[in-house]
């Protein structure tokens, strides 16, 4: 048996973890999220970065997690508009698409073969941005008229960004429904699609499946309907007191990952043989 294994033996559990609130908060690092990371990354314990953000790629997001000291490569983060690519491409293997959204969602839906289409689309894609127009709008309703499909990489309604809250991917979706009287279809956290391709690329049994994060709504409500262990932190959105505001509850309430980094730590301690025989 090799060091890694003792460790996995120990250690059953893979970890998903939620970026900003649980990670970082205002671009900066959330105490004791980088020794987190470094522990999972010591002892071999399986992990993937999820997050709801479409703007960006896994490639953008590795080096601003690097700027803060968390050391994840573009493979162990797991975004919304991976998630939307992988699921259109599911149902359309050859469609078209015009999205309302930035690099992250554009580069994603590349690489599925998907091409950018103004006039009859397949689907209208709404995801993180930070710039609509009047004119993106008018467009994107052309295209529902004609058929095309309405989706968004994620429900959230507000996005977390160093200066504060702006609008998220859900309120321009919401601006969209009210004025063609279309409902959207939201893919990322909660999405039982995003949950399971993620539990699939983590490689661990559902009820060996943690799910670490600060909201209610996305990161709880997935975990819990999948069968996933669910750990809410304290370090973004939610209140210990907004328990009481939700018909599901989390498995854990912690401060911080630094939580979990102890926990990990004591049980390694107590149960490698080895360390009993030296
Ligand atoms: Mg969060």
């Amino acid at each position: 048996m090799n060091t890694n294994e003792k460790f996995t033996n120990t250690i059953k559990e893979g970890y998903l973890i939620d970026m900003d609130g649980t990670l970082t908060t205002g671009g900066k690092l959330i105490p004791g999220a980088d020794e987190f990371i470094d522990t999972l990354q010591r002892y071999g314990i399986p992990y993937l970065l999820l997050t709801n953000n479409s703007e960006r790629t896994p490639r953008d997001i590795e080096a601003k997690l690097a700027q803060v000291n968390i050391k994840v490569p573009c493979t162990a983060i797991y975004t919304a508009a991976q998630c939307t690519a992988e699921f259109i491409i599911r149902q359309r293997p050859t469609g078209s698409a015009f999205v309302i959204g930035e690099g992250g969602l554009l580069k994603a839906l590349d690489e599925i073969g998907f091409t950018i289409n103004a006039v009859d689309p397949d689907y209208v894609i709404i995801g993180e941005g930070r710039t609509l127009s009047f004119e993106l709008v008018e467009k994107a309703m052309r295209c529902l008229a004609k058929g095309a499909q309405l989706i968004s990489t994620n429900p959230d309604t507000w996005c977390p960004t160093d200066q504060g809250p702006r609008p998220g991917a859900g309120a321009v979706a919401a601006l969209l429904e009210s004025a063609v009287g279309k409902k959207c279809y939201h893919l990322g956290k909660p999405h039982p699609f995003m949950m399971l391709q993620a539990r699939h690329k983590l490689g661990k049994r559902t009820a060996d499946t943690v799910m670490v994060g600060d909201t209610f709504e996305t990161d709880i409500r997935g975990a819990v309907e999948m069968g996933f262990q669910s750990y809410l932190v304290l370090t973004g959105s939610a209140k210990r007191e907004d328990i009481h505001a939700y018909p599901y509850v989390p498995t854990r309430i912690l401060d911080s990952v630094a939580d979990i980094t102890q926990d990990i730590h004591g049980r390694l301690n107590i149960l490698p043989p080895d360390s009993k025989a030296a």
